[in-house]
């Protein structure tokens, strides 16, 4: 299945609710009559899109109906466009010495590439950091994970065999090990190997939230001993299932640990895509992979007129 074909199956329950809502709407008076209009913002904000996105797409249509003098674009055309707007804007800056690599992560000019992974447990990083070295195999470079996830004992287990099904080497230590020191000496073997990408999976709950960011704070200062840029990437992981949870966490995350982009998982499993949206609406940061599934492959680069076209099903 191709990469526009998956996503589609992946956003298959946002976009059906969404499209059928809409074309009930457009189909009854094609007025933006105040009724539509109410409707019209229940159906988004129905699907997480939030009250930003709500109101701009709101605000768009009602402006361009008393404009147009019936010569303007549908409810759904609008909407499809605020969204495209919205997306698009703001897009990556890399801005450092380094390029972008194929698969949409930043690519260090000498030795290995950190992409640090955080978020709180359950929104699928063991899964990602998986997806990922699977997405850095496939364009034929290599890839270390790091199980940093050491408070655990499960999510250790649950790596190494990721690793084993991938095919990527692993570096762990037994539970209750220093996270830090085993992402040091995954630099390490990633340095000796001459590996491409070090993925660190990271904890996502400690005793209390100040002790999870000190940690994540402590990973990412000793990588930086070890190579000056690193982390690389520092990607925070969001179920797309919980609503305004997730962005509530993207703010909280983004506060102590300086964040490159987002992953956004589970929009297979949610009618509630819109998230994605209101994500990059309020908070601006990139998103820069979504999850449509659990199997490996089931990982893609974020690209934002893809995932319109899959949202409105072209
Ligand atoms: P962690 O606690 O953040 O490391 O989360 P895990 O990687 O263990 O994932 C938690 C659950 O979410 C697992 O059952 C994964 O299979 C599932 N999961 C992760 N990403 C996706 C996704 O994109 N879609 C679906 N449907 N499930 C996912």
């Amino acid at each position: 299945m191709g990469l526009l074909e998956k996503l589609k199956s992946g956003l298959r329950k946002t976009q059906e609710k969404l499209l059928h809502e809409l074309k009930r709407i457009v189909a009854g008076v094609p007025k933006a009559d105040p009724a539509t209009l109410e409707e019209l913002e229940t159906i988004l904000l129905g699907a997480d899109f939030g009250v930003h996105v709500t109101n701009q797409i709101v605000q768009a249509v009602k402006s361009e109906f008393e404009e147009g003098e019936g010569r303007h674009a549908s409810i759904i055309e609008i909407a499809k466009r605020e969204i495209e707007k919205i997306l698009l804007s703001n897009e990556k800056n890399w801005g450092r010495n380094g390029q972008l690599f194929g698969p949409g992560l930043y690519r260090a000019v000498n030795g290995p590439t950190i992409v640090l992974l955080v978020g709180v447990n359950g929104t699928g990083k063991t899964t990602t950091a998986a997806k990922l070295a699977w997405m850095i195999k496939q364009s034929g470079e290599t890839a270390i994970l790091a199980a940093c996830d050491t408070f655990r004992a499960a999510a250790i287990e649950q790596l190494k065999t990721w690793a084993q099904r991938v095919g990527v080497d692993i570096v762990s230590a037994s539970y209750g090990t220093d996270p830090a020191a085993v992402a040091h000496d995954a630099v390490m073997a990633a340095k000796k190997r001459n590996i491409s990408y070090v993925i660190i999976d990271t904890a996502g709950r400690l005793h209390t939230k100040h002790n999870l960011m000190q940690e994540l704070q402590k990973i990412r200062r000793v990588v930086s001993r070890q190579i000056p840029d690193a982390p690389h990437e520092t990607l925070l992981v969001l179920d797309a299932t919980t609503g305004t949870n997730a962005l509530n966490q993207a703010r909280e995350f983004n506060k102590a640990v300086p964040l490159t982009g987002l992953v956004i998982t589970k929009l297979d499993g949610t009618s509630k895509g819109g998230i994605v949206v209101a994500i990059k609406k309020e908070l601006g940061i990139p998103i820069r992979f979504v999850g449509v599934g659990e199997q490996m492959d089931d990982l893609q680069p974020f690209d934002a007129k893809q995932f319109v076209t899959a949202l409105f099903n072209e």
